[in-house]
């Protein structure tokens, strides 16, 4: 993915470090002793922490945990700052996983959702997140559901890992809209239940901020699900995620990597996102 962005088109992109997440901001989505407990599981190089059958934490995955949901603070910052109107947070491990008080399928901190809490502590009203990630993004609707300033909009496999993401889950003011899609389903379905159901509510919700938790595990190629996503589809999404952005938050959009598990296919669809972004 870095390789990818190394090409000319993406000289003009500003590059920044990611920052470490301090413990006010990622405290406003997860308990102190969550926090406290993550942090301090540092093995020995070469060892390895299992959280739950599919998380591990190695020597390195507390600061890269920190430095993820930091890039996702900063991007936030950047945008409201106004030194950029979009930015992509190239950073792992994924967020949108992570409950609360449980760690779970790669995901260590709610980048996400902590990047949404980050917005409304710098002013922000009505926060919303887009996630075409193929995984339901448990972790953030979660903490969303709520919470009427807050707005979650997912299209995900389903059934699938990790078994929520009901249409029927509709957060406790509408705040949350859900479209599964069936194994094998493809381009067609995809752009239809974003057309016809999710960019409508996210319109209706009128987000002052649009934060898109962008996974690419949905593309044709990734080992781990079963849409057949080809990698086009996520530059139409991303230009029909600016077009909302554009109505509503001024063109503010943050953009936080969460999946996407074969590095070619994540590699191209991360350009085809990026270029979107950069050229709006
Ligand atoms: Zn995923």
């Amino acid at each position: 993915m870095l390789r990818a962005l190394e090409a000319e088109e993406f000289l003009p992109l500003l590059r920044e470090q990611a920052p470490q997440a301090t413990a006010e901001q990622l405290c406003r989505v997860h308990p102190a002793g969550y926090v406290e407990t993550i942090l301090a599981i540092r093995p020995e190089p070469g060892d390895s922490v299992a959280i739950d059958g599919d998380t591990a934490m190695s020597q390195g995955s507390a600061e890269a945990a920190l430095r993820a949901a930091g890039g996702a603070v900063h991007a936030v910052d950047a945008v409201i700052d106004g030194w950029a109107r979009r930015a992509f947070a190239a950073v792992r491990p994924p967020g949108h996983h992570a409950e609360r008080r449980t760690a779970m399928g790669f995901c260590l901190f709610s980048n996400a959702a902590i990047a949404a809490r980050h917005a409304q502590a710098r002013g922000l009203g009505r926060v919303a997140v887009a996630d075409f990630d193929v995984h339901h993004g448990n972790g953030t609707q979660d903490v969303f559901y709520d919470d009427p300033s807050l707005f979650y909009a997912s299209s995900h496999q389903f059934p699938c890992y990790p078994g929520t993401g009901a249409a029927s889950e509709r957060g406790a003011a509408d705040n949350v809209v859900n479209v599964p899609l069936a194994p094998e389903t493809g381009s067609k379905e995809f752009r239809a239940a974003w057309s016809d159901t999710l960019l409508p509510a996210l319109d209706r919700f009128a987000p002052e901020l649009v934060i898109v938790s962008a996974g690419f595990d949905a593309h044709k190629a990734d080992p781990l699900a079963q849409l057949r996503l080809e990698t086009a589809d996520f530059a139409w999404i991303t230009e029909r995620l600016l077009q909302t952005a554009g109505r509503h938050s001024g063109g503010r959009m943050v953009s936080v990597l969460e999946g996407g598990y074969d590095l070619d296919a994540l590699a191209a669809s991360v350009a085809v996102h990026v270029r979107a972004l950069l050229q709006a």
